[in-house]
């Protein structure tokens, strides 16, 4: 029946690229207009860490998903590498994330000289699940001069780094009332679910930080980049302050004030994502559109079912996930799509199960997120629009 199924499914998703060429998992997608924002640097010869897209980029990002300040930076992992900076992480800290992540979060967690806490997720949304973080500080922790410790290490869990998977968004506003509770900063992982929503709100906005990257296989690119927003002025202020090398604003005078860091995004990178930003709304549609002609057509295959959004929340559906009733139908249909050039992945190897990774504090089994991890998988996702002449 597997085989059948698969071969069902295979079809389904290269009629819907129109193709019998190879169907990447998601592609980029650019318009005359990226070229013209982009020469539109280059003839400026701002092209570097200075430059009129950046500040551009930077404000209308943040009116897009509705925080105060933005902060643009050379790529996600240095946006989350920042965001725990300037939210007191200090060497010897834990911090809390999900096992069912891309590697950065906890890279990021790392190069503040922290380690990860690793706290299961929802079956549903595929993020941190508020129920268990509950238990998991009720259980393991005390609290300490208004410091949230971890019983059995001694060390002061600072921050908590939930992660909206594939961009369906976790019960967020869940997370941050525990977090409030137990004093600990929320920075939210936000870097796939730029346009999805929680409760009419956009995702990353919920913490005191949120975090997003602009990869070339994220919703939108700027070849390489990413963004912090926050609504405190302060928290902007530091982390742009500690992103453009800890420089006093001089007019000649190079003078620095701390470690800082070279990680503000060049204007060439800006400039891609101002023309990104104009396309966003429209690869929102046709991605929503593309997801519901999946979900609809996945109600008719039987050992799988197709990962929606769970109530409360709207899904940017950056890359679309299947879950079968079992590994072993999993990792053939793997096969069967990846052999006949309709490229499917399974999720990232856990984070807890990885070499670096695997002896730190945890919640005990982590069931789900080891169960999800056998089996889903992520399907063809780029949007497919619509040729007008624009495109042309
Ligand atoms: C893409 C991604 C990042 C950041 O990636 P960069 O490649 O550094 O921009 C961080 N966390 C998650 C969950 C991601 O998917």
């Amino acid at each position: 029946m597997g085989m059948v199924q698969n071969e069902k499914i295979i079809s389904f998703i290269r009629s819907l690229y129109n193709t019998d060429a190879f169907i990447p998992l998601h592609e980029p997608t650019f318009s005359d207009l990226e070229k013209e924002y982009v020469n539109e640097a280059i003839d400026s010869t701002f092209v570097s860490s200075v430059g009129g897209f950046v500040n551009r980029f930077e404000k209308e990002f943040a009116d897009f998903v509705g925080a105060k300040y933005a902060v643009a930076v050379v790529n996600g992992t240095a946006a989350l590498h920042t965001a725990l900076l300037v939210s007191g992480v200090l060497p010897d800290d834990e911090v809390i994330t999900q096992p069912l992540t891309f590697v950065a979060t906890c890279n990021a967690i790392s190069y503040c000289g922290a380690t990860p806490v690793f706290v299961d997720v929802d079956e549903d949304t595929m993020g941190l699940s508020p129920i268990f973080l509950r238990t998991f500080l009720a259980q393991e922790t005390i609290q300490k001069n208004g410091e949230c410790v971890d019983k059995k290490t001694s060390k002061v869990i600072r921050a908590c780094v939930p992660m909206h998977t594939f961009g369906n968004p976790t019960r967020i506003e869940a997370i941050a009332e525990v977090c409030q509770e137990f004093n600990i900063s929320l920075v939210e992982d936000a870097a796939e679910s730029l346009g999805s929503f929680r409760k009419n709100q956009h995702t990353g906005t919920f913490g005191a930080l949120g975090v997003f990257s602009f990869n070339g296989n994220k919703i939108m690119t700027t070849g390489g980049g990413g963004m912090l927003v926050t609504d405190n002025q302060e928290i902007a202020q530091k982390a742009k302050h500690l992103t453009t090398t800890a420089k006093v604003p001089h007019k000649w005078n190079f003078d620095h004030n701390q470690i800082g860091y070279n990680y503000r995004m060049p204007n060439l990178n800006a400039a891609l994502g101002c023309a990104q930003l104009v396309k966003l709304p429209e690869f929102l549609r046709s991605k929503r559109a593309l997801a519901s002609q999946y979900e609809e057509f996945f109600e008719t295959v039987e050992n799988c079912h197709f990962v929606t959004e769970s109530s409360g929340s709207k899904s940017n559906y950056w890359l679309n996930t299947l879950k079968f009733n079992d590994a072993g139908e999993r990792d053939s249909f793997l096969k069967s799509a990846n052999d006949s050039g309709v490229m499917s992945r399974p999720c990232w190897t856990l984070m807890h199960e990885l070499p670096m990774y695997a002896h730190y504090q945890r919640d005990d089994e982590l069931l789900v997120s080891r169960n999800l991890s056998e089996k889903i998988v992520n399907i063809p996702s780029s949007p497919i629009l619509e040729r007008t002449t624009d495109t042309l």
